[in-house]
C-alpha cells in the first residue's frame, strides 16, 4: 500500500521566493513522514537540462523534462515540489494535463522587490547588459489566471507561506 503522490508547482519571477519556500516545504513534509523530492529549475539545469538556453523553445523543453520526472515520482507516492520560473501559461497547462494531481502555486512578488532581493545577482547582470533574456525584465512572465494558491511573499513570512500551502492541501484532501 502506498500513499498517493501529488505535485506542488511553484511558479514566479526570479527572486520571488520559490526556492526558499520549497526548501521550507520539504522540511515540513519530511517532518510528517512523507516521501518528498524537490525539483528546482536551477538544479535541473545543472544535470538533466545541462546546456539548455533561455529561448521560449528551450525553456519549454526544460519544463517538459521537469514535468516528466515529476509525473514519474508523484505516481509512485512521492510528494514532489517543483520550483521553476515556468513563465508561460502553456507550459504550466501542459504540466497540469500530464500530471493530474497538480497544485499550482503563484509565488507573487512585485518586480521592484525581486530586483532589490536579487538573491542570485541575476537582475544586476541583466541591468548591466550581461544577460539579455531574464524573465520579468527582458523576457515575459505570464501570471497564472487561476492558480490553486497565490502567495504574496513581499508581505508574508516564509512560515506563513508554508502554512497557506499546507492548509490548502488539507482542504483539497491531498494530505
Ligand atoms: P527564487 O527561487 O524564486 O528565484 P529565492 O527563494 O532564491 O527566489 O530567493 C527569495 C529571497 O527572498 C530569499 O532571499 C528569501 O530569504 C527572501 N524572502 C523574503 N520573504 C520571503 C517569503 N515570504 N518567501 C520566500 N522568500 C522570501
Amino acid at each position: 500500500m502506498s500513499e498517493k503522490g501529488f505535485v506542488i508547482w511553484l511558479t514566479g519571477l526570479p527572486g520571488s521566493g520559490k526556492t526558499t519556500i520549497s526548501e521550507a516545504l520539504r522540511k515540513y513534509f519530511e517532518s510528517q513522514g512523507h516521501k518528498v523530492e524537490n525539483l528546482d529549475g536551477d538544479e535541473v539545469r545543472r544535470n538533466l537540462s545541462a546546456g539548455a538556453g533561455f529561448s521560449k523553445e528551450e525553456r519549454g523543453r526544460h519544463a517538459l523534462r521537469v514535468t516528466y520526472v515529476a509525473r514519474l515520482l508523484s505516481r509512485n507516492g512521492v510528494v514532489v515540489i517543483v520550483s521553476l520560473i515556468s513563465p508561460y501559461r502553456s507550459f504550466r497547462a501542459k504540466a497540469r494535463e500530464m500530471i493530474g494531481d497538480f497544485v499550482e502555486v503563484f509565488v507573487s512578488c512585485p518586480l521592484d522587490v525581486c530586483i532589490e532581493r536579487d538573491p542570485k545577482g541575476l537582475y544586476k547582470k541583466a541591468l548591466a547588459g550581461e544577460i539579455t533574456d531574464l524573465t520579468g525584465l527582458q523576457d515575459p512572465y505570464e501570471e497564472p489566471l487561476s492558480p490553486e494558491i497565490t502567495l504574496e511573499t513581499h508581505c508574508s513570512t516564509v512560515d506563513d507561506c508554508v502554512e497557506q500551502i499546507v492548509s490548502k492541501l488539507k482542504e483539497m484532501d491531498h494530505i
